[in-house]
């Protein structure tokens, strides 16, 4: 309709208009030849200036404009010098990832939009991967290379996939970093993000450790702010399962008298598949006692899984049924024996937590409960064994009362080494309003199968 309409008009107004142009020449043929000149020179100029405006006007606005949006840096990145000394890449050319690390792309001098990154890094294979980032005829490469000779560990404490109630606080849990150079670097993580508990979503909290050597090794926790009318609430307590010994069809341990503390690694692994198919919640002990003292609430199905002694079976056998699950659990080390440290080294694990089973009381010569030797010490020698414990292990967030032998002064201790939950071997869940000093677990027996273990949940 409109063209037909345009084209109508076209043909209408054609032919004056062509009587007109014909009537102007004659006109113009009249005025003084050069006059025809100045009029070209003066359009060519006109159109010069425009064109001039557009180009650097553009560009100054750019530069003046420090929070300038993706379009703008574009624009500012196009007037950089082109002997690349302005377009360089931020963090180091060459890098080295510990395998399952967060790989972080600390981008370049220019930002990242408008640069055309090209390459990838798949931080589940080791290998070498090689970025390259180009900005009109700049280009930067940029080498990754991810390593899996399990120099470093990082295991975030409690869930990965970490749960917080709206309007309560967001409870940090932090991570161990067990380096084969450098021991626990714990305190040298860089943790970065922001949780608004108030508003509900998905936050990210990321956490960046390198060793002497130079090597990253990064996680990143995703936080859910759950609304707070959609969030399920734990009420009955949360259990702390205790497990011991695990062993395989090849290795029974048919000499060992307690048979209760023993389990098959098969039934260990029902056990898994029935914590993460009916979605538990694996809360770190930051977690716990900020419940127990009735600061957070934690989602209605949650459980610690806790193994004692640091015996071999669990190690070899029950730690990479623990990597399968992604579940987190914590084995409790003797302090003094004599491959202690070798073990948190060896075994360092994403999902395991070494913590305290006490420096040296592991030993009977006390005259409470079991035996063990912890009811014969005074308050200050308790206080000495578990600090000296906390420096092997690396950690000071649990500790379990060797044989659970437990005494008043033995919690006075436990709370003068400042160690935030405290375990015995007694039945029960752990309830809101409990003493940290002093919690009860739910100790897991034998071959327990799968009706029974959900039933002590
Ligand atoms: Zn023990």
């Amino acid at each position: 309709m409109d063209t037909t309409e345009r084209s109508g008009m076209g043909t209408s107004k054609g032919y004056p208009k062509k009587r007109l142009n014909v009537n102007q020449k004659s006109v113009v043929a009249k005025k003084p030849w050069y006059l025809k000149g100045v009029v070209i020179i003066v359009a060519i100029l006109i159109i010069a200036l425009v064109a001039v405006f557009f180009l650097f006007g553009k560009g100054l606005l750019a530069n003046f404009n420090s929070d300038s949006s993706s379009e703008k840096t574009s624009i500012f990145q196009l007037s950089l010098p082109s002997d690349g000394e302005s377009f360089r890449l931020n963090g180091a050319n060459e890098q080295t990832i510990m395998i399952r690390s967060h790989y972080i792309e600390e981008g370049t001098s220019a930002g990242l939009d408008g640069v055309t990154v090209t390459g990838f890094v798949d931080t589940e294979v080791a290998g070498d991967y090689v970025l390259t980032y180009e900005l009109g005829r700049e280009k930067l490469t940029r080498t990754v290379r991810v390593v899996d000779d399990r120099q470093m560990v990082m295991n975030l404490n409690g869930t990965q996939a970490t749960m917080v109630r709206q309007g309560q606080p967001y409870v940090e849990s932090g991570c161990n970093v067990i380096c084969k150079t450098d021991g626990n670097l714990k305190t040298a993580v860089e943790v970065s993000g922001t949780v608004d508990t108030a508003v509900p979503g998905e936050y990210q909290v990321l956490y960046k450790a390198v060793n002497s050597q130079g090597v990253i090794c990064a996680k990143k926790r995703t936080v859910s702010v759950v609304p707070d009318n959609e969030f399920v609430a734990n009420t009955e307590g949360v259990p702390v399962l205790m497990y011991h010994y695990v062993y395989s069809e090849a290795d029974e341990p048919f000499d060992k008298a307690d048979k209760n503390n023993w389990i098959k690694n098969s039934a260990f692994e029902e056990h898994l598949k029935h914590l993460t198919e009916s979605n538990y919640y694996f809360p770190s002990y930051q977690e716990l006692s900020a419940y127990v003292k009735g600061e957070i609430d934690l989602p209605e199905k949650s459980a610690v899984l806790t193994f004692d002694d640091g015996q071999e079976g669990f190690l070899k056998l029950g730690i990479p049924l623990l990597e399968q699950y992604k579940v987190p659990a914590t084995s409790f080390i003797v302090g003094v024996d004599s491959d202690a440290s070798e073990k948190i080294s060896t075994y360092a694990s994403e999902y395991v937590t070494f913590q305290s089973h006490s420096f040296d009381m592991h030993r009977a010569g006390g005259n409470v409960g079991h035996g063990g030797v912890i009811s014969a010490l005074r308050e200050e020698e308790i206080v000495e064994d578990l600090l000296k414990a906390k420096e092997v292990v690396h950690n000071g967030e649990a500790f379990a009362y060797p044989f659970g032998d437990n005494t008043e002064t033995a919690h006075q201790a436990v709370l003068k080494a400042d160690i935030l939950c405290s375990f015995t071997t007694q039945y029960g869940k752990v309830q809101k309003g409990a003493d940290c000093s002093h919690l009860p677990r739910v100790r897991v027996v034998g071959n327990l199968d799968v009706a029974g273990f959900r039933g002590s949940l």
